[in-house]
C-alpha cells in the first residue's frame, strides 16, 4: 500500500500538474468516444496500450472480458453498456481479450475452479466457447488451444453485446461500431477480428505505421 500512496503523491505533483487544463475540463463531464470491455487481469491496461488519456475510454473490466447475456438478469455490465451507449453516446465498443487469460485457462480446465463457486457461475457466460472450439478447432492443445479459445470468447461476447437492447438499437441506427481485439502481452501486438478474413489480424504489427492516426 505504501507504494500506491507514494504513487498518489507523485501523480498529483507530476501528471496532474502537467495536465491541469485537461483535468479541469474533465471536471465538468465526460464524452468518451469508445467503450472498452477488457479483462480484470492486472497486466491488461486499456489506457496504456491505446495511449488514451483520461476521458477518452469508458471501461468495463471483469474476469474474462465477459458480457453476460442480457436476458440472464441485468447486472453491472448491462447497466454500464446501457449508460455508455444511451447516455454517453459512444461510437465504438471494443471487446478486448488477451494472451494468457486466466479466465480462459479456467474455462478450458474446469477442475482448476471447481472450488470457486462464484467463478464457476461467472464462467458459464463463456461456456459456448467450449462447444465452438470443439466444433471448429478440435485437435488443438496447449497455447494454440488457449489462443483459439480467447479469440472465440471475444466473438461470443460480441454476440451477447449485439443482443443488448441499447446496442441493438444503436447498430440499427448505424450509430455504433463493434470491434473484437486480442492483446498479446509479451509483444504488445493487438489483433482485430475482420469479417473479410474471418480471423484476427494485427493492428500494430512491425510493419504498421507507428504514429497511428493523428490525435484529435
Ligand atoms: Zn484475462
Amino acid at each position: 500500500m505504501e507504494k500506491l500512496i507514494g504513487g498518489l503523491r507523485r501523480f498529483v505533483h507530476t501528471v496532474q500538474a502537467e495536465e491541469r487544463e485537461l483535468f479541469a475540463n474533465l471536471a465538468s463531464g465526460q464524452s468518451p468516444e469508445t467503450l472498452m470491455i477488457a479483462c480484470s487481469d492486472s497486466r491488461v491496461d486499456p489506457n496504456l496500450i491505446t495511449m488514451a488519456k483520461p476521458g477518452e475510454l469508458f471501461v468495463i473490466r471483469n474476469a474474462g472480458n465477459v458480457v453476460p447475456p442480457y436476458d440472464s438478469g441485468v447486472g453491472g455490465e448491462a447497466a454500464a453498456v446501457e449508460f455508455a451507449v444511451n447516455v454517453l453516446g459512444v461510437e465504438h465498443i471494443v471487446l478486448c481479450g488477451h494472451s494468457g487469460c486466466g479466465a480462459m485457462i479456467s474455462l478450458l480446465q474446469p477442475e482448476t475452479h471447481a472450488h470457486l463457486p462464484a467463478v464457476t457461475h461467472w464462467l458459464q457466460h463463456a461456456e459456448p466457447v467450449l462447444s465452438i472450439v470443439e466444433r471448429t478447432a478440435a485437435g488443438l492443445t496447449g497455447d494454440a488451444l488457449l489462443e483459439k479459445a480467447t479469440e472465440i470468447n471475444v466473438l461470443v461476447q460480441l454476440s451477447n453485446l449485439r443482443a443488448h437492447p441499447a446496442v441493438a438499437s444503436a447498430l440499427e441506427r448505424k450509430a455504433i461500431e463493434l470491434h473484437g481485439w486480442v492483446y498479446d502481452i509479451p509483444s504488445g501486438i493487438v489483433s482485430a477480428y475482420t469479417s473479410s478474413a474471418e480471423g484476427f489480424e494485427p493492428l500494430n504489427g512491425p510493419t504498421a505505421d507507428s504514429s497511428g492516426p493523428a490525435p484529435k
